[in-house]
């Protein structure tokens, strides 16, 4: 009863500030639950040693595809009615979100139709077409590729599923907060990649709604950090797009975002920005220390660790939020000396 009660308060506390709340977040657990994985949280010896303090890799590189945008593109779908998935869905990313859409998409039984420009490699392509997705190859820019995604949502009431900037997504990534908090009840700091701040924001409202004191740190690369840039102005700006090796970190957020700059705004403790040198080392470090394939993207938490740039004061989780990296490149990484 005493329970029920204290949720019930902090939830409305929660939904007069917040476009997503702890309670949307356990929703998409329930919904998702069996369709995505609950992804280990592994102790690091060696990044325990280095911190004294008990650190933990949170592994969504363990997701069917690779990467935790699985978690959010499920949740959004699941949310559908009958009438929509029959439509089927649309969206313009060639990435991590795009694999997601077309692998829960297939999983459902929901047609889906990625639009892409004409220079997105032809591995790329690939992947996805493999993932059962409708490719569209239109135009030469990802701004032909969204205007597209506008257009087939018009004439053929596709919906579009957001790479960060809805509340149903937002709710799906959060449930990686509910699994950390499971798993490691006496969490202080989560450390997470940051770029649209889906995965931050998500997991913010999840942890912070159990555990008020534990640390959110959101972690992007210096080249092109838009999230950064939007709360030191105050409100979402263009950033200039810019080559890193955390390439699923790079974008805008939407100059007209509605969810998940209120949300990165109201509850990350800070934001810290890796090099490209940094952000190297991570990935070397992932693959020789802790045996695990990770993405520039993922690769951040640990980086911002060995750089010294995040003070640790208790058991901390680190977010890996993705391991699909040109193989090559991260051969050609993980073999360089240390620098
Ligand atoms: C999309 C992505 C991120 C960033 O997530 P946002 O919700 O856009 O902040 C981080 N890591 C990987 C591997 C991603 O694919």
């Amino acid at each position: 009863m005493t329970i029920m009660k204290s949720e019930i308060q902090s939830r409305s506390t929660e939904e007069r500030v917040l476009p997503v709340t702890l309670a949307d977040i356990k929703r998409a657990a329930a919904r998702i639950v069996g369709r995505v994985t609950h992804t280990p949280l592994v102790y690091s010896s060696n990044l325990s040693e280095r911190t004294s303090q008990p650190v933990y890799l949170k592994l969504e590189t363990r997701q069917p595809i690779g990467a935790f945008k699985l978690r959010g593109a499920m949740n959004a779908i699941l949310s559908l009615d009958d009438a929509a998935r029959k439509r089927g869905l649309v969206t313009a990313s060639t990435g991590n979100h795009g694999r997601a859409v077309a692998y829960a998409a297939r999983e459902l039984g929901v047609p889906a139709t990625i639009c892409m420009s004409s220079l997105v490699p032809a591995n790329k392509v690939e992947a996805i077409r493999m993932l059962g997705a409708e490719i569209r190859i239109v135009g030469r820019s990802q701004d032909d590729a969204q205007a597209e995604v506008e257009r087939l949502t018009e004439s053929r009431g596709l919906t579009p599923i957001p790479p960060f900037d809805d509340a149903n997504v937002v709710a799906g990534q959060g449930t990686i907060g509910l699994e950390i908090v499971e798993d490691l009840p006496d969490l202080t700091t989560v450390l997470v990649p940051l770029s649209g701040g889906g995965l931050a924001g998500g997991i913010a409202v999840a942890v912070k709604a159990l555990k008020p004191e534990v640390r959110v740190i959101g972690l992007s690369m210096e080249r092109g950090a838009a999230m950064h840039a939007a709360i030191a102005a105050g409100k979402p700006v263009a950033v200039r797009e810019e080559e890193t090796l955390a390439d699923s970190l790079g974008g805008g957020i939407g100059v007209s975002n509605h969810v998940t700059f209120t949300l990165c705004r109201n509850l990350l403790d800070d934001i810290v920005l890796l090099t490209e040198n940094q952000i190297a080392e991570g990935i070397r470090h992932a693959a020789r220390q802790e045996h695990v394939t990770a993405e520039g993207a993922g690769a951040v938490g640990i980086a911002a660790i060995l750089a010294g740039k995040v003070e640790l004061s208790g058991p901390t989780a680190v977010v890996i939020s993705g391991g699909n990296i040109d193989p090559i490149l991260h051969q050609r990484i993980v073999a360089e000396a240390t620098t």
